[in-house]
């Protein structure tokens, strides 16, 4: 086991591109790292200069004490699991496992010691003697795993290891790699575009954006207190409503005017009156409005219904701004019929206009 320690590493690629800009975090000993963000934000080139298939351009990584920019991937004790997995498919179970460590040289009963073991923590032990072609997609998967397993590696890199795999069986292998985790506490990195794999796998999660960090949490540290509108936005499903406007004293209290002229009452929100008459976001979870009159009300016109089952989504308009309101499920208005909708005051998120950076807790009390 071993933690990975980033110090301002970054990678351009040979036409010029900056795929990574100065990184530096570090991932401690036994954690679990997911490393988030839309297609092309970096997290693949991040992960490969781990396992040392990308060269590093500047910076420094080390592996456990060990600054391994360069160190050939075979020495560097990590393991990494792909999206494409390719198993051999004349080959049992038992041999996929086995090949990689007897082409290492490692006798015979280490090879079946170790076999046996990732068998019996991934649950393949009675499928053994399977060709690849007998099993689902899901215990295939598995099974690439368990030739990461094998390698008893201080680190394990996955890079999008479930996107091959349907809804339902995506659930199950996160599941079984989350408990996996758990039961070796071996540090891994885990790269994926989907947010829900993130917040519900990551220990910690770094979110990236065009080859930068925006932040580095827990999950429900970044869904609760995410430091830009980036993050805000990236994470969390519908998406946080957004609301650009002037902070103003209106006639009950604080407001935002909306470039429209609508206004939105703001009132108990704990934003810093110094910031009155200058431009704001105010961003609201669709699960901080609710139907309701109360102080901090407004009407906005229905304009959709999803109902999901257990929830549902209801589509606002407030002048030319779109909103989304989740509910539980309950009688609501027609579509096209007006509705009173409350604002949770202290659940608001507030962010400078200009730069879209979080207006910090401290600044918000007043
Ligand atoms: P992600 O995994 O987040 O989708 P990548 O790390 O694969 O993103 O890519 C980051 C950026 O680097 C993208 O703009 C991508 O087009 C670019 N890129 C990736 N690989 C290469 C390469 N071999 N040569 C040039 N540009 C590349």
């Amino acid at each position: 086991m071993a933690k990975v320690q980033f110090d301002g590493v970054r990678k351009v690629y040979d036409n010029g591109q900056v795929a990574v800009h100065g990184a530096s975090f570090e991932i401690a000993d036994g954690e679990l790292m997911v490393l988030v963000g839309p297609s092309g934000c970096g997290k693949s080139t991040l992960l490969r200069m781990v396992a040392g298939l990308e060269e590093i351009s500047a910076g420094t990584l080390r592996i456990g004490e060990r600054v391994v920019n360069d160190v050939a991937p075979k020495d560097r004790d990590i393991a990494m699991v792909f999206q494409n997995y390719a198993l051999y498919p004349h080959m049992t179970v038992a041999d996929n496992l086995a090949f990689g460590l007897k082409l290492r040289g490692h006798d015979k009963a280490e090879v079946q010691r170790r076999v046996q073991g990732a068998a019996e923590a991934l649950g393949l032990t009675s499928m053994l003697d399977k060709l690849p072609r007998a099993m689902s997609g899901g215990q295939r998967q598995r099974v690439a795993l368990g030739r990461a397993l094998v390698r008893e590696p201080s680190v394990f890199l996955l890079d999008e290891p479930l996107s091959n795999l349907d809804a339902k069986l995506r659930h199950s292998v996160r599941t079984e790699i989350a408990q996996l985790h758990r039961k070796l506490g071996t540090t891994m990195i885990y790269v994926t575009h989907d947010q829900v794999e993130a917040m519900t796998l990551g220990q910690r999660i770094v979110v990236l954006n065009e080859g930068q960090i925006q932040q580095i949490d827990a999950p429900m540290a970044l869904y609760e207190r995410p430091a830009n509108l980036f993050v805000a936005g990236f994470l969390g499903s519908p998406a946080m409503n957004v609301l650009r406007g002037g902070l103003q004293r209106g006639a009950a209290g604080l407001a935002l005017l909306l470039p429209e002229g609508e206004e939105v009452p703001l009132d108990g929100a704990a934003i810093d009156p110094a910031w009155l008459g200058g431009e704001l976001v105010v961003g609201v979870r669709p699960e901080h409005l609710q139907p309701g009159q109360g102080a901090a009300s407004f009407k906005a016109r229905i304009e959709g219904i999803e109902p999901v089952g257990n929830e549902i989504f209801v589509n606002l308009r407030f002048g030319t701004q779109a909103l989304v309101m989740r509910v539980p499920p309950q009688i609501l208005p027609a579509v096209g019929d007006d509705i009173s909708v409350e604002v949770l005051p202290a659940a608001l998120h507030f962010f400078d206009a200009a730069r879209g950076e979080r207006i910090e807790a401290q600044r918000q009390a007043a």
